[in-house]
């Protein structure tokens, strides 16, 4: 087996990757919403390691694009927005991309004790659990509170992204990402949780966190074990007690923690809700207003840390499926949310590992395809791609105006927009 080196040892697999593997097909047929949207006018970035990168290209079809990859063999395939002409025309204009969102355990280090910095994939089977979990929530929150259904999900090293292909959501201007992705990180909620002298109750919390508490509960305790996040250590002390709402609340919990030691996190996370309880009937003024502050604990471990910047802007290339990261070759793979937190990270395809089923499928002249540890994530697009184009979606026409509104949400931060002209878009 040929190990990996450094930038650009990627190269002799790519050039068989780019040749014998990669779906051009389907994933021409994604990126052009089988032809309802102009395909040339699609910007692609490749990254090529030492040998630069290229950006504002544009192909005529599967074949050209083919044609290219197999030439420049890029470690690394960004995709961009929907131009109005080929993105390398000056002056051009998005006209649409996809709602991005990336939930990173890079955000995590609060919780992730595992195995943060440790490891050159950066995840294992224990902080993967993580990104799971922020899967669900973000995926529930996208579908019922905001009304998207075609949700494509790709999992790559420590990020999980969630590309929204929904008509409605492609178009969405800035300044609705902007808004959207405040909303889907309750932006105001931890704002308020980090002020002193706050003083939630159970009235205050609203329906999208509640339904992202009953994903957590029932996961919570495995990952408290999992991380140790209750053991009396100072980097852990310090982040649990940046929370409390006062001095008071802040000692008392430190206090059972530390009179506590040799317990395991679960049996502390038992004694403190114990606590919590009996604080709040015996009417201690200061505990009075705080009877779910397990509750905001969990909140504030375990919600799903995204990436902001990936999602505001249309213009931003992102990451495609199917692609590479040179320094793992780990290769981005299309995830089922029903089987995702079954999978063994460690065990993610590799470009390695499937150049040497490549090689061996032709050698013993079987079909290179069914023969690889991709097929199943190459199942899981094509079935993501029926699904939408089966689908009414493309061709229903966009509302001239954007009516953005959301049921049960935290209250709004300022500058909230309304409703907005679809042309604005076209001014960003
Ligand atoms: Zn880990």
């Amino acid at each position: 087996m040929t190990e990996l080196t450094g930038e650009r040892s990627l190269s002799p697999f790519l050039a068989l990757y780019y040749s014998r593997v990669f779906p051009y097909d389907d994933f021409c047929g994604w990126l052009s919403y089988n032809r309802h949207v102009s395909f040339p006018n699609r910007e692609f970035v490749f990254d090529c390691g030492i040998e630069g990168t290229h950006e504002h290209l544009s192909f005529s079809d599967a074949v050209a694009l083919k044609n290219k990859l197999r030439r420049l063999r890029p470690d690394k395939i960004e995709v961009g927005a929907v131009f109005s002409a080929p993105p390398r025309h000056i002056g051009n204009l998005p006209v649409e991309k996809e709602f991005v969102l990336d939930i990173d355990l890079a955000n995590y280090n609060h919780v992730r004790h595992c195995c943060a910095g440790n490891n050159e994939r950066e995840v294992c089977h224990d902080c993967y659990k993580l990104l799971t979990l922020g899967m669900r929530i973000i995926d529930r929150s996208l579908r019922i509170e905001h009304g998207f259904n075609h949700i494509l999900w790709v999992y790559h090293t420590r990020h999980m992204y969630a590309w929204v292909c929904d008509k409605k959501a492609r178009y969405l201007p800035n300044s609705y990402r902007q808004e959207l992705i405040n909303r889907l990180q309750h932006s105001h909620f931890f704002r308020s949780m980090k002020a002193k002298g706050r003083s939630f109750n159970s009235g205050l919390l609203s329906e999208s966190i509640q339904r992202a508490l009953s994903d957590i509960r029932p996961r919570f305790q495995q990952i408290l074990m999992q991380q140790n996040l209750f053991e009396d250590a100072p980097n852990k002390m310090s982040h649990l007690m940046c929370i409390m709402p006062n001095l008071t609340v802040g000692r008392d919990v430190h206090s059972l923690i530390r009179s506590l030691e040799g317990r395991d996190s679960c049996e502390k996370f038992t004694e403190l809700t114990k606590m919590i309880r009996s604080k709040v009937e015996m009417g201690i003024p200061e505990w009075v207003n705080h009877s779910r502050l397990m509750d905001e604990i969990l909140i504030w471990y375990a919600y799903p840390r995204m990436n902001q910047n990936v999602s505001i802007s249309m213009c931003l290339p992102l990451i495609a499926p199917f692609t590479t990261k040179s320094n793992t070759g780990e290769i981005a793979i299309p995830i089922d949310i029903d089987w995702a937190k079954d999978m063994n990270p460690v065990n993610a395809p590799t470009i390695e590992r499937v150049m040497e089923e490549v090689e061996l499928a032709i050698r013993n002249g079987h079909e290179v395809e069914v023969d690889t540890c991709l097929k199943p994530f190459l199942k899981i697009f094509r079935e993501f791609l029926t699904n939408l184009f089966n689908s009414n979606d493309q061709q229903e026409d966009l509302p001239n105006n954007i009516n953005y509104q959301e049921p049960n949400v935290d209250p709004p931060s300022n500058n909230q927009p309304k409703s907005t002209d679809m042309r604005a878009c076209h001014q960003q």
